[in-house]
């Protein structure tokens, strides 16, 4: 199954990705995403909203 990955080395944790997610799936922290993947519907909204590119849409490891 695909899942929202965030780069915590490119991230700028400014919170767009979390005010845009259009079923508030993601949770901000100082140094962290936290992506409900209960509630995330996979679709995609977060992964163009970010400035830099820090969200991937992917398929999840092992
Ligand atoms: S893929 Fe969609 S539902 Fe999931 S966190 Fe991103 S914006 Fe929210
Ligand atoms: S929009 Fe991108 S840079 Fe901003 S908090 Fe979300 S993942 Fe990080």
């Amino acid at each position: 199954m695909k899942r929202v990955a965030c780069d915590r080395n490119v991230c700028l944790y400014c919170g767009t990705c979390v005010g845009g997610c259009p079923f508030e799936a993601m949770t901000l922290f100082s140094t962290w995403i936290e992506v409900d993947h209960d509630v995330c519907t996979r679709c995609g909204v977060c992964v163009k909203l970010c400035p830099v590119g820090a969200l991937t849409l992917g398929e999840a490891g092992p």
